[in-house]
């Protein structure tokens, strides 16, 4: 028997119908329209019922999507700042919240109402995340956090924060965390812009001042953080690796196409000129074979915890990228050496696409891209440990009691 449920295509389509008659993308917001579509079953299908799915197959959001475009020139995609919320937020309270507070969180997460953010990485725990230092201490039904986190994007937009704390010391690292949501407007919580090369602050420093989180608020049991970090962790790298272009030579490729176009042929000699064809070519074959990887590992994902493949997407998507705004940047020439008037500090509200001066604010964006949800040499550690078999990397720190492990 199979896994999921039995609506099949036509069915699907006809629930879509239904959902397009009571509210059509044209008439109204995106927030309305997530909001009715979580209602009917129709965000992420794989999810249960009464939880924004309906228990089928996640190749069936092919028809969701499709059927809606069918009928109306306005499609709302994932808003720009839910993504976090959505990628790794939703999975991680499907996994391990109760009922109620799936009813709490996820249709909020899913419309764009609530902005979620991670807040993992600290000043001495990035790649060992699970080496971190916040403390949480039980006072009755509260758990009261001291300690600091960075990099957090969008936390100055978001609602609530998903937080990993240290709350036994005593015991080796990964033993001793505990998985939180935090109101990121609780007294005590404190963001901080960090500004990026762009000069965009998609991220933040988050402080913590004796912050008051409810003990309901914990994700799984108390010590057993990492296991909810991990399905955090490996849904984004799914999330990153597949974020690009649904469309044959469509999103950032096209960009890249256009530049080309645009450029002069004069300004470069018929020697450099035929290396960065031949550079255009190979690009443009790269981003192809990441939308058809990214289409299948789609098609095969399930709900929940995607298994350590999701690393394959997010190391190629990054490196991918590099070399692909390297190439933007080349295929300017001269031009591509100036950054445009207006280069100013400022937080955006949510992941910025930068416009304007599209290609150079990309370039400056794609070095994160090895950086944000993993290293790309993690996700080869990753590879070579969980799907090639190959010897785990020495771990001296494993048996030690996380207080006695040297740190500076
Ligand atoms: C744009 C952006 C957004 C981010 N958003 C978030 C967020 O929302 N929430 C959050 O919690 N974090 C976020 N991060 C943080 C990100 O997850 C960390 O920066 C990343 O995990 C690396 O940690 P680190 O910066 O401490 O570097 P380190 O871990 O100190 O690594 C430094 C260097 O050493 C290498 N290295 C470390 N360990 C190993 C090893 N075992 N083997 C081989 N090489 C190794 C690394 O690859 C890297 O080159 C974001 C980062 C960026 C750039």
């Amino acid at each position: 028997m199979s896994e999921f449920s039995s609506i099949d295509e036509s069915e699907l389509r006809a629930r879509v119908r239904t959902l397009l008659d009571e509210v059509h993308p044209e008439k109204v917001d995106s927030q309305t329209f997530r909001a009715k579509q979580y209602e009917h079953g129709l965000a992420l299908v794989q999810f249960p019922e009464g939880f924004g799915g309906l228990g089928l197959s996640p190749k069936m959001n092919y028809v969701v999507r499709d059927e809606i475009l069918q009928h109306s020139k306005i499609f709302y995609d994932n808003p720009p700042a839910s993504i976090i919320g959505i990628g790794m937020g939703m999975p991680v309270v499907l996994t391990y919240a109760s009922d109620d507070q799936k009813r709490r969180w996820l249709p909020k997460i899913w419309s764009g109402e609530e902005i979620w953010c991670q807040m993992f990485s600290e000043p001495s725990a990035g790649s060992d995340v699970a080496g971190l230092s916040t403390r949480a201490v039980q006072d009755g039904q509260e758990w009261v956090v001291n300690g600091q986190k960075v990099w957090t994007t969008v936390a100055h937009l978001s609602k609530w924060g998903m937080l990993v704390a240290r709350t036994n010391p005593d015991v080796p690292k990964h033993d001793g965390l505990s998985y939180f949501v935090v109101d990121m407007e609780s007294p005590g919580v404190e963001v901080r812009p960090l500004y990026q090369i762009t000069g965009e602050a998609e991220f933040n420093e988050v402080f913590f001042n004796d912050v008051r989180i409810p003990a309901e608020n914990m994700l799984g049991k108390e010590g057993q953080g990492w296991r909810a970090a991990i399905t955090t962790l490996m849904n984004e790298r799914v999330a990153i690796g597949g974020a690009g272009s649904k469309k044959k030579g469509g999103g950032a490729i096209s960009k890249l196409v256009d530049l080309w176009k645009e450029r002069d042929p004069a300004s470069a000699s018929p020697a450099q000129n035929a290396i960065l064809r031949d550079r255009m070519t190979h690009t443009w074959i790269e981003q192809e074979l990441l939308r058809l990887t990214n289409a299948r590992a789609a098609a095969a994902a399930k709900s929940g915890n995607p298994g350590p493949e999701g690393s394959v997407g997010k190391l190629f998507q990054a490196e991918s990228a590099k070399r692909m705004w390297e190439l933007a940047i080349d295929v300017l020439g001269n031009k591509g050496l100036a950054f445009e008037e207006g280069y100013e500090l400022r937080q955006v509200a949510g992941m910025s696409e930068g416009t304007e001066a599209f290609a150079k604010y990309q370039f400056l964006r794609s070095r994160a891209n090895s950086i944000e949800g993993g290293t790309s040499e993690i996700m080869k550690n990753i590879l070579g440990e969980r799907v090639l078999g190959l010897p785990g990397e020495p771990r001296v720190d494993k048996d030690v009691a996380w207080k006695d492990v040297p740190r500076s």
